[in-house]
C-alpha cells in the first residue's frame, strides 16, 4: 500500500476527540455498564432477560432455534400480543391517562391522544377490519401520511395478526402497486389526501390507480378523512374510516399469536436493486425494539418526550416511531408536515413547544440545519433536550460536531445508531451513560449483538484496517426471510461469507477497535489499486466551512482504474466564498489533498444546487455515478425529485 493511501484509510479513524457524558447523565442512566458482561457470559440468558421487558399470554420455554440456520426462531412456543404490549398493559397498570401521541399537524394545530384513547382507537379499528373481511394472517397495505391514524392501523394490524405492508405516503401508484401484489394484500388503509408545505395533495387517486390496473387480491379501501374535500369513490369497495368508526365498539379481544407470527413486511427503500419484502415476526422482534429504544433512548416511560423524526413508512418510523416507543409506554411527539413549513425554525418550535427530550434524526436532516444556518435553531429554547440520536447514514464528523454543540448544547449525548430494515433494530451504537462518544464512528455492537469487520476471506480485521461489515449470531430482531422468495434471503445475505450475515456495509476499526461506517460496499473506490471510501472524502468536503453537502463517487478512468469525482451543495450562510467557479472548484479540491492526501483528489468536482436522494433522504450515489461516467442516468423512480438529477447532468455535460 502507498503512503497516499494508508493516510486516506487512517484518515477518519484519526479522530480523537471523544466526549464523556456528564456524571449527573452517568447517574441516572438506564443503561448499566454490566449489561456487556452480561451478554458476553451468556447471550441467551440476556436475550431470555429482555424477553421480560413484554407481557407473554404463554411465557416461551426455549429461547433460540437455529438448527433452520439463517430461519431463525426466537421465543417460538411463547404467545402474546403487540398490541396488548405496546397500549392495553399499559392502561391496566394505570397509566391510561398519559399522553402517548403528542401530534403536531402541517396546518399548526395539534391533538393528544392518551394510552387509554389509543386503545379504543385501535379496537375500533380492529373490529373494522375484522368486519371487512381481514383475518390474522391475511396481508393490509397501509398508504397514509403521517398522522396518528398510521400508528392507530399499524397497530390495529397487529391486534387481529394481521401482517402490515407499510407503503410510504410519496411513493407513486406504481410502487404502491407493486408491493400490494408481491404481499397480495387484502385490504388498503388510505387517507384522501395529505398536508405537505402549506398545499393539500391527494392520496386515494393513487389508490385508485394502484387497483384500476392490478391489485387484485384488494377487496376493501378503508379511508381515513385528513384534508377533506371531493374524493371519487367506488361504492363497495371504498369505507369511511370516521363512518365505520361510529358504529364501532372500542372492545375488543387482542388476538394471541406465536411468536414466529409475522408482524409486518417491509420493502427496502431500493437504493440498491429491486425492492425486497423483508419479514419481521412478533416476539424477537419487539424485545429487541423495546430493549433498544429503552437502553439507547435512555427512556424514562414518565417524564420523557421523544421524537423520533422518520416517517412510518420506513423502518425506523416502525421500530421507533411505533412499536419500541409504545412497548416503553413513552409519550412522543408524531409530526405530520416537513422541516421547512412554514418557516425553517419548525422542528425547533415543536422541541421548545413539547420540551422534547430524546430527539431521533437523520445526518441528511443535520446537514440541511446546517446549511440552513445555525440562527434558526438558535431563536428556540432547546434546554430540554437529554440526548440526541443519528440513523440512516453515517454522519460526517462535521455534522456530529454541530449537532453536539447547536442543537445539543455541548450536553446531549448523541447515539449513532447502526441498523438496517433487515435488522429490526439497532445494533451497533454507543450506550448513553456509558460509551465516551466519538464524532463520526456507531462505535461498539450493543450488549448482545455480535458484530464485526472481516476481509476478503471472512477473516477479522485488526485495528485501524478496513474490511466488510458482518453480523456473526443471530439476534431476536432479525428478518425471517424476503417475503415470498427464500432462495434470494440466503443468496443476498448468506452466501457471501460462511455463517456471516453480510450486511453491504464497508466498515473499519480503529485502533481503539471502534467502528466506522464507510457506505455500502459499492460505494468504495478503487483508485490506482487503493481502496478509498466516498464517506471519507465527503466528510472531508463537508469540514470545509463553504461545504454543506457532499457526494462522491468512482467514476471510471483509463488510467486509473477509477477516478474520483465529487458534487458539493454549498452552505447558505457563507459570505467570504468566491463567486468564481473555478476558485472555488481548485480551492475544495486542494483542501481534499491537504485533509486526507493527494490520491483522494477528486478529478471533478461540481458545485450544484442540490443532490438527488431517495424519499427517506439518502444519497442516490449509483445515479452520480451514471452522470459521470457520461451513461444515461439509471431508475430515478425512487428520488424524492427527479429534476434535480436533470440538473446536474445538464451541468456535467456542460462541463
Ligand atoms: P436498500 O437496501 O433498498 O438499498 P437502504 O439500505 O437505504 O435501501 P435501510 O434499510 O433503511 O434501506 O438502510 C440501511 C442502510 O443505511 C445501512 O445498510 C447503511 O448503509 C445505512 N445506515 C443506517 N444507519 C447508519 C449509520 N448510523 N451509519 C452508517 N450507515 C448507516
Ligand atoms: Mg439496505
Amino acid at each position: 500500500m502507498s503512503d497516499d493511501a494508508a493516510t486516506a484509510i487512517e484518515n477518519l479513524s484519526q479522530e480523537t476527540r471523544t466526549f464523556s457524558p456528564s456524571s449527573e447523565f452517568v447517574q441516572n442512566a438506564v443503561a448499566r455498564p454490566s449489561l456487556y458482561q452480561e451478554a458476553e457470559r451468556d447471550r441467551l440468558a440476556f436475550w431470555r432477560s429482555a424477553a421480560s421487558l413484554l407481557s407473554w399470554k404463554t411465557p416461551f420455554t426455549e429461547t433460540l432455534d437455529w438448527t433452520d440456520a439463517p430461519f431463525a426462531r426466537w421465543f417460538a412456543d411463547g404467545t402474546l400480543n403487540v398490541a396488548y404490549n405496546c397500549v392495553d398493559r399499559h392502561v391496566e397498570s394505570g397509566h391510561g391517562d398519559q399522553a402517548a401521541i403528542l401530534a403536531e399537524y402541517e396546518d399548526g394545530t395539534d391533538a393528544t391522544y392518551t394510552y387509554a384513547q389509543v386503545k379504543d382507537e385501535i379496537s375500533r379499528m380492529a373490529n373494522v377490519l375484522t368486519d371487512l373481511g381481514v383475518k390474522t394472517g391475511d396481508r393490509v397495505a397501509i398508504y397514509l401520511p403521517m398522522i396518528p391514524e398510521a400508528a392507530f392501523a399499524m397497530l390495529a394490524c397487529a391486534r387481529i395478526g394481521a401482517p402490515h405492508s407499510v407503503v410510504f405516503g410519496g411513493f407513486s401508484a406504481d410502487a404502491l402497486r407493486s408491493r400490494i401484489e408481491d404481499a397480495e394484500a387484502r385490504v388498503v388503509i388510505t387517507a384522501d389526501g395529505q398536508n405537505r408545505r402549506g398545499k393539500q395533495l391527494p392520496l386515494k387517486p393513487a389508490v385508485d390507480e394502484a387497483l384500476a390496473t392490478g391489485g387484485d387480491s384488494v377487496e376493501k379501501v378503508l379511508v381515513v378523512r385528513r384534508t377533506g374535500g371531493d374524493v371519487e369513490w367506488n361504492e363497495g369497495r371504498d369505507v369511511w374510516w370516521h363512518e365505520a368508526r361510529e358504529d364501532a365498539s372500542a372492545e375488543h379481544e387482542p388476538v394471541w399469536v406465536e411468536a414466529e407470527h409475522p408482524l409486518f413486511i417491509l420493502y427496502t427503500s431500493g437504493t440498491t436493486g429491486n425492492p425486497k419484502g423483508i419479514i419481521h415476526t412478533t416476539g424477537g422482534y419487539l424485545t429487541q425494539a423495546a430493549y433498544t429504544h429503552r437502553n439507547v433512548f435512555d427512556i424514562k416511560p414518565s417524564t420523557d418526550v421523544y421524537w423520533c423524526t422518520a416517517d412510518v413508512g420506513w423502518v425506523t418510523g416502525h421500530t421507533y416511531v411505533v412499536y419500541g416507543p409504545m412497548a416503553n409506554r413513552t409519550t412522543q411527539v408524531i409530526y405530520e408536515g416537513t422541516p421547512d413549513s412554514p418557516h425553517q425554525g419548525r422542528w425547533w418550535e415543536i422541541v421548545e413547544k413539547h420540551k422534547v427530550s430524546k430527539f431521533y434524526s437523520s445526518p441528511t436532516a443535520i446537514r440541511t440545519a446546517m446549511k440552513w444556518g445555525e440562527d434558526i435553531p438558535a431563536k428556540y429554547d432547546l434546554s430540554s433536550l437529554k440526548l440526541l440520536g443519528s440513523v440512516g447514514e453515517a454522519i460526517n464528523p462535521e455534522a456530529w460536531m454541530w449537532y453536539r454543540r447547536v442543537i445539543g448544547g455541548d450536553r446531549c449525548p448523541i447515539v449513532d445508531t447502526w441498523w438496517q430494515t433487515e435488522t429490526g433494530a439497532i445494533m451497533i451504537s454507543p450506550l448513553p451513560g456509558i460509551t465516551a462518544t466519538k464524532p463520526g464512528s456507531a462505535q461498539v455492537p450493543l450488549p448482545g449483538i455480535g458484530a464485526d469487520v472481516v476481509d476478503e476471506s471472512g477473516k477479522p480485521v485488526e485495528n485501524g484496517e478496513g474490511g466488510y461489515l458482518v453480523l456473526d449470531k443471530p439476534w431476536p430482531a432479525m428478518l425471517r426471510g424476503i417475503w415470498g422468495d427464500p432462495e434470494r434471503f440466503k443468496e443476498t445475505y448468506w452466501s457471501r461469507f460462511e455463517g456471516l450475515y453480510f450486511a453491504g456495509d464497508g466498515a473499519k476499526r480503529d485502533e481503539d477497535g471502534d467502528i466506522w461506517l464507510l457506505g455500502r460496499v459499492d460505494d468504495v473506490m478503487n483508485i490506482s489499486g487503493h481502496r478509498l471510501s466516498t464517506m471519507e472524502i465527503e466528510s472531508a468536503l463537508v469540514s470545509h466551512e463553504w461545504v454543506a453537502e457532499s457526494a462522491v463517487v468512482g467514476a471510471a478512468d483509463e488510467t486509473t482504474g477509477q477516478a474520483v469525482v465529487a458534487y458539493c451543495v454549498l452552505n447558505n450562510s457563507n459570505a467570504d466564498s468566491p463567486t468564481d467557479n473555478d476558485e472555488l472548484v481548485q480551492e475544495l479540491r486542494a483542501w481534499v489533498g491537504k485533509e486526507i492526501g493527494p490520491i483522494a483528489k477528486p478529478k471533478r468536482l461540481f458545485i450544484v444546487n442540490e443532490l438527488p436522494k431517495t424519499r427517506s433522504g439518502k444519497i442516490m450515489r449509483r445515479l452520480l455515478k451514471d452522470t459521470a461516467e457520461g451513461r444515461q442516468v439509471g431508475d430515478t423512480s425512487t428520488l424524492a425529485d427527479a429534476s434535480v438529477m436533470q440538473a446536474i447532468a445538464d451541468e456535467v455535460k456542460n462541463d
